[in-house]
């Protein structure tokens, strides 16, 4: 049986590990470095580059270089979230035939899947390379957030490289089993998990071998890259004011202002005060090459920054809340993602926690090693055993009259889970049923996401209200949707097909 490796499929960047017999290793690639980013380019020749290659040339082909693609993942292409994203990425989107996202990269169309499945494939081979022999198994992480719907597309996009995803855990969970495996620990802790991309908080109740999530919350368009967009605004605005020029339009210069924005905002993560400074950015209409130049603060990148510190704190006590919990009653504060080194986000959860959090994971490595150990775990030989007891991060349920939600599992229910609702015919002849589901917490359901419009066909024909039919609801462990039918009276189970699964 070959090796199972955990994957964290970041927003910004991705990292790989191997355990065996207990004890993890990061896999390295070339350079010795084990982060890879989360990009794919294609250059001017038409050739496909993936992960370091691809970042080095961002700054002069942007509108070829994807990335923070996994913002995109199971969106339909009219929701706000791909409206806000056309506006701050420089590769072109479209909709597709599902109306879902295609990105329009080097003249060709890609659906997102296919993105994620190019970085896998390449995380696959530097892993291939690393180890010796064919990789074929993963245990890929996601933010615990994530809906059914992209679960599901992490899922495709492993098949698209032949790559098996083992088990699918989420992120908080992969860090928590980091810190928590052979020390025979009986806590709960709380994983504060703010990456590039997304933010996530999970409390665990952690009994020695078995994790129990008790809630979960999140927000999966909070994340590093926020923190560097807040301040690549304030830049334009100060530019514009100065010069009347709007710098926006400009993909070379935007793409220059961005990296250096991030690059500040880490610098101020170990200084009080850096300087921003873009040479020859653009020309005046006189043709003068124009500058921008002004030192950035801790104290500016605070305030404008501070509602998306607030954000976070406001899940953060949603989710302390349906766990009944306090901060008090929290044993251990992990900070998981790239993001948490803001010191102000230290500064913040401290005074909440009354103590400070504890150094015991690797803010970037925690999720990679947690998925490996849970991949060794699955071996049928492994000695490594371990209970997971995940939730549910948003309800599901089923459309009724008038568009209100009726809730099948609540948020936080766990998982795995199985519910059965009783359905009948309502006029004569009959032979189908129809039912549509929707994931979130909103009483309404157009506020919520559709995961498929379903319909069980097969019915013996009757008069109105006749036909008995049990519809089951399964949600696998690993947050995964599946229904079935059966026709109560002859036994027989139903045909059930998704007729649309986007919006
Ligand atoms: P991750 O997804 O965990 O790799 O987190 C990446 C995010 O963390 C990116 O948005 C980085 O800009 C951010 N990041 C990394 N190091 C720091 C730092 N020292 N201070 C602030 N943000 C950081």
């Amino acid at each position: 049986m070959s090796k199972i490796i955990g994957i964290d499929l970041g927003t910004t960047n991705s990292c790989a590990a191997i355990a065996t017999n207990g004890s993890v290793k990061l896999i390295p690639y070339k350079g010795g470095e084990s982060i890879i980013p989360s990009i794919f380019a294609i250059d001017e020749k038409g050739n496909e580059l993936i992960g370091h290659e691809a970042k080095r040339q961002w700054q002069l082909n942007p509108r070829n270089t994807v990335y923070a693609s996994k913002r995109l993942i199971g969106r339909s292409y009219a929701s706000d979230v791909v409206e806000q994203m056309k506006g701050q990425v420089a590769y072109g989107m479209k909709p597709g035939e599902r109306n879902d996202v295609l990105l329009d990269v080097g003249n060709r169309n890609f659906r997102l899947a296919e993105i994620s499945s190019k970085i896998l494939g390449k995380i696959v081979s530097i892993a291939q390379d690393h180890l010796q022999e064919k990789v074929t198994r993963a245990v890929v992480t996601v933010p615990a957030y994530f809906s059914d719907r992209q679960r599901q597309a992490v899922k495709d996009a492993g098949k698209l490289v032949g790559l098996e995803v083992a088990r699918i855990i989420n992120e908080p969970t992969a860090a928590a089993l980091a810190y928590g495996i052979g020390k025979n620990l009986h806590e709960t802790v709380v994983i504060y998990d703010l990456g590039g991309g997304t933010f996530d908080v999970s409390i665990i109740e952690i009994r020695d071998r078995v994790f129990e999530v008790k809630a979960t919350g999140g927000d999966i368009f909070l994340g590093g890259l926020d923190f560097d967009q807040a301040i690549i605004e304030h830049v334009l605005e100060q530019f514009s004011a100065q010069h009347k020029i709007d710098l926006s339009n400009d993909p070379v210069a935007m793409q220059r202002i961005k990296d250096l924005a991030e690059r500040t905002k880490i610098d101020l993560s170990f200084r009080e005060s850096a300087r921003f400074s873009v040479p020859f950015v653009t020309m005046t209409p006189q043709g003068q090459p124009l500058n921008i130049d002004f030192t950035f603060t801790r104290k500016m990148l605070e305030e404008l920054t501070g509602p998306l510190v607030d954000r976070t704190v406001v899940i953060l006590e949603r989710v302390l809340k349906d766990a009944g919990m306090t901060p008090q009653t929290v044993d251990q504060l992990l900070l998981v993602g790239g993001q948490t080194r803001m010191p102000c986000v230290q500064d913040r959860l401290t005074a909440m926690f009354g103590k400070p959090p504890s150094k015991g994971v690797h803010p970037d490595e925690a999720v990679a090693i947690g998925a490996a150990l849970y991949g060794e775990s699955l071996l049928d030989n492994s000695s490594l055993r371990l209970q997971l007891l995940d939730v549910l991060p948003m309800a599901i349920g089923i459309e009724r009259a008038g568009g209100e939600f009726h809730t099948v599992f609540t948020r936080n229910a766990a998982i795995p889970n199985a519910k059965v609702i009783d359905a009948t015919t309502s006029y004569d002849g009959q032979t189908e049923v129809a039912m549509r589901i929707f994931q979130g917490d909103n009483p309404e359901v157009s506020h919520n996401e559709l995961l498929g419009d379903f319909l069980f066909s097969g019915l013996r024909a009757g008069p109105a209200g006749a036909a008995q039919l049990e519809i089951t609801f399964n949600v696998s462990i690993e947050g995964i949707l599946t229904m079935s039918a059966r026709d109560v009276d002859t036994g027989k189970q139903m045909k059930t097909t998704v007729r649309v699964t986007q919006h």
